[in-house]
């Protein structure tokens, strides 16, 4: 029988297990989540999970260990192997299993890793992640001996995705996985759609050489950029390490950031189901709200962090929602978790079925001035208390104010928010405006509170 354990703190996070392997994760702690886990899927009368892992050098150790957890804990686990984690998610959605574990890392460092869960088709976080401490800690495992089977998917995931392409131009399109473990699925996904297709890092290498598998980061969309304008393709699209977040490149080598190209992926939805609610994430501009608002849908700010967004997605039954971070998850036509990879087909799809160039979309959105999303460190004890103080200060002076995550103040001029991350002590905050005037206003205004709080606001402001 198992024993109890004790997992560093740091690692059993918001909406996902995260460590530095060796430092705060070890296999000792996959073999626990596996147990633990494991009891939690018996107590919810489940028998069988899907597992599967990301190219990360210490993944298959981890998942090794994972699997002893499990079966020691009379689970079965259906291996899907090697691939992103939307791959994960679709085993755990199609077949006929109780929930799924990824071992992944995701955007991070090489050295670090961790696990995504899904419980009966549900993200599996907050309390849920904290519950499984507990469990490990009382060693209260269930008991038994479960069978390991291996079933590759990628064919079928892959098939999955293509069958949704909808496309009447051939397009040209660059793809950049970053070495991550999309790698392998873009590949056989780009052999299957009209066109041509310029492949860049798609070998998965978890020493992630050529750049960091992160779209968010501009730095990381360098090559893909460049290789947009040399080979004078109509897009380029890049994916996180895992495959659950999408950056996209325009025509003339711009970044579209999740709450640009989400405009376009709103337009489809709403012309097809007018009055649609469409959700996206309090860091997203005003702008992808008043366009869905225009384009005739029902925008809907929620909560950053994509199970947040996912569980408000199936209550609203929402068929698209997006997260500035890239998550994008599809219920129109899908199963309504992130996957970049059905994002990307969707939105090669529009694009090849009209006549317009992503750059003219781009060029055609409102102009307006922003900062991106901007982290700065705050005391622990600090974080939320500073935040409820911003909130009543600016409600005792009548501000129109957001309160659903953290304070998204609104005037004539724009908006800036401030919120407390869920997973590190940072604050963040965001500021968008009409033009660069007013954009400086807006930042004295936010600075000016984060002082009244004692916090020293992020430089530049
Ligand atoms: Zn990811």
């Amino acid at each position: 029988m198992a024993r109890p354990h004790s997992f560093d703190p740091t690692i059993l996070r918001e909406y996902d297990i995260r460590g530095v392997v060796g430092q705060t994760l070890h296999e000792d702690d996959a073999r626990a989540v596996g147990a633990s886990f494991g009891a939690v899927v018996a107590e919810a009368g489940g028998k069988r999970i899907a597992v599967g892992r990301d190219g990360r050098l210490s993944s298959p150790k981890l998942e090794a260990a994972l699997l002893e957890g499990l079966t020691g804990a009379g689970i079965d686990v259906l291996r899907v192997g090697l691939g992103p984690t939307p791959m994960l998610y679709f085993a755990a959605y199609t077949l006929p299993v109780d929930g799924g574990i990824m071992v992944t890392g995701s955007h991070n460092p090489p050295d670090h890793n961790g696990f995504k869960l899904v419980l009966k088709k549900k993200s599996f976080f907050g309390a849920d992640i904290q519950r499984l401490g507990q469990i490990a800690a009382s060693g209260k495992f269930s008991v038994g001996q479960g069978k390991v089977e291996e079933k590759n998917i990628l064919e079928a995931y892959v098939a999955r995705l293509a069958q949704d392409y909808r496309g009447k131009r051939p397009l040209a399109v660059a793809w950049d996985a970053g070495n991550g473990a999309a790698g392998e699925a873009m590949k056989l996904l780009a052999a299957r759609l009209p066109g041509r297709h310029i492949l860049l890092n798609e070998v998965i290498d978890g020493r992630f050489p050529a750049h960091h598998p992160d779209p968010t980061e501009p730095k990381n969309m360098k090559q893909l950029q460049d290789a947009v304008l040399a080979q004078k393709c109509d897009l380029g699209i890049a994916f996180d390490g895992d495959g659950d977040r999408i950056g996209v490149v325009d025509g003339k080598g711009r970044i579209l950031w999740g709450d640009q190209f989400m405009i376009v992926l709103a337009r489809e939805i709403v012309a097809k189901q007018p009055g649609a609610t469409i959700i996206a994430d309090v860091k997203a501009s005003q702008t992808l709200f008043d366009e869905i608002g225009r384009m005739g849908g029902k925008p809907l700010m929620w909560k950053t962090g994509h199970s947040l967004i996912k569980a408000k997605m199936a209550e609203m039954k929402a068929p698209l929602a997006g997260e500035m971070s890239g998550h994008i998850f599809y219920a129109d036509g899908y199963y309504g978790y992130d996957d970049a990879l059905y994002a990307a087909v969707r939105l090669l799809s529009i694009l090849a079925s009209g006549n317009e160039s992503l750059a003219d979309m781009r060029d055609r959105m409102p102009n307006v001035v922003n900062t991106p999303e901007l982290r700065f460190p705050v005391a622990p004890e600090r974080k939320f208390k500073s935040v409820e103080e911003v909130r009543e200060r600016l409600k005792r002076a009548g501000a129109e104010v957001s309160e659903v995550d953290g304070v998204r103040v609104k005037n004539a001029e724009g908006w800036w928010l401030l919120r407390a991350s869920n997973t590190q002590d940072v604050l963040v905050a965001r500021v968008e405006a009409k033009d660069e005037s007013a954009l400086k206003r807006l930042k004295a205004e936010l600075a000016a509170q984060l002082q009244q709080s004692g916090i020293a606001p992020p430089p530049g402001f």
